[in-house]
């Protein structure tokens, strides 16, 4: 399948910054934020309403997203995650991540 994300999280482009069995995270190219690192699932999944897998869930969430927070050093601080979901919610890239965005104070609501 043609998915940069998927080529991306199998070493083919780029740099992965955070790396597991089942998980990959790299920087954002158009960074929103001194931090903007993108966590994704190594199998494609399209978005967050097409995950399955609740220890994929739970690994991302409770193992990977606290360990990417404390080596970029937002953990003191605070950060954002975001996941955009389908065309109103802002997604476009169809493989399924998790922005952990941080470094500055974020301002709500979102555009
Ligand atoms: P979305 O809008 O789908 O939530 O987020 C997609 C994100 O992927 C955007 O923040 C965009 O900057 C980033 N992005 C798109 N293509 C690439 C790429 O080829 N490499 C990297 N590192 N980021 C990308
Ligand atoms: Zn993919």
């Amino acid at each position: 399948m043609d998915c940069i994300f998927c080529k991306i999280a199998r070493g083919e482009l780029g740099t992965l910054i955070y790396e597991d069995e089942t998980v990959a995270a790299f920087n954002d190219a158009n960074p929103q934020a001194p931090v903007h690192v993108l966590i994704v699932p190594k199998i494609h999944v399209a978005n967050i309403t097409e995950l399955a897998d609740k220890n994929l869930a739970a690994h991302i969430f409770t193992e990977v997203v606290p360990k990417i927070a404390q080596k970029t050093g937002v953990d003191k601080n605070g950060f954002r995650l975001v996941v955009n979901t389908g065309d109103e919610g802002g997604q476009t890239v169809n493989h399924l991540h998790v922005h952990l965005i941080g470094g500055r104070k974020m301002t709500w609501p979102p555009g």
